[in-house]
């Protein structure tokens, strides 16, 4: 998947509206300690559905939120847009219809995050997924953290196995399973209290 454009506005210290245009090849952020460069990837892995504040380096959702300055008030609302290119229509089904996925998510202060593709409302968990098939996301190993590299090597072949299944983009279908299993599971509850209601009438 492929990542085109990165929009943000309100976002921890990006408080002005700013654009970062990704083009082909490498890119690398370059600047002083302190002016920003871990808050634009952590941005990115808000956009895309992180849900944990702790690995954003705040202490409540809110805080992603531009808290002022001397100089300049707090804001409310924060928002960021990534843009991804679907030339190759990878994207699941209900998304599939164009060649590029504008996914935007925005916080207002004290009433939570939405999010949208093209313009259309959709829940955290069609975001989620929808980078997670394409072996990416906020959790993802294709987001590398500081120190990552260390606990790969360290890690449980179990958790080796995870990073196998998520660079094969397998990683969706773990939470789809667990979905399905669910509504079995309720599926094969309702049969049971019907036998019930079938076994009274009889
Ligand atoms: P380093 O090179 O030292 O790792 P960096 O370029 O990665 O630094 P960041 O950690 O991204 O810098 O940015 C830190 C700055 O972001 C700090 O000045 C901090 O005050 C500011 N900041 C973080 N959250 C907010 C917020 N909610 N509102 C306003 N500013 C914020």
């Amino acid at each position: 998947m492929k990542l085109t454009r990165l929009k943000i506005a309100g976002f921890k210290s990006f408080v002005e509206p700013s654009e970062f245009l990704i083009e082909p090849g490498l890119t690398g952020v370059v600047g002083p300690n302190g002016c920003g460069k871990s808050n634009l990837v952590e941005a990115l892995r808000w956009v895309m559905g992180e849900s944990s504040y702790k690995s954003l380096r705040a202490s409540g959702m809110d805080d992603v939120i531009f808290a002022g300055t001397n100089g300049r008030p707090a804001r409310n609302s924060a928002e960021v847009m990534v843009v991804v290119d679907n030339s190759a229509r990878t994207a699941p089904a209900a998304f599939n219809d164009s060649d590029s996925l504008e996914i935007m998510r925005r916080i207002e202060r004290e009433s939570g995050s939405s999010y949208r593709i093209n313009g259309r409302e959709v829940r955290a968990r069609d975001v989620q997924l929808l980078f997670a098939d394409a072996a990416t996301g906020a959790r993802s190993h294709a987001m590398v953290r500081q120190g990552q590299i260390g606990e790969i090597i360290a890690a449980k072949p179990q958790a080796r196995r995870r990073i196998l299944e998520d660079a094969a983009g397998v990683a969706g279908l773990h939470t789809r399973r667990h979905e399905a299993e669910l509504r079995l599971k309720a599926a094969e509850d309702n049969l049971l209290r019907l036998d019930d209601v079938m076994g009274e009438i009889e």
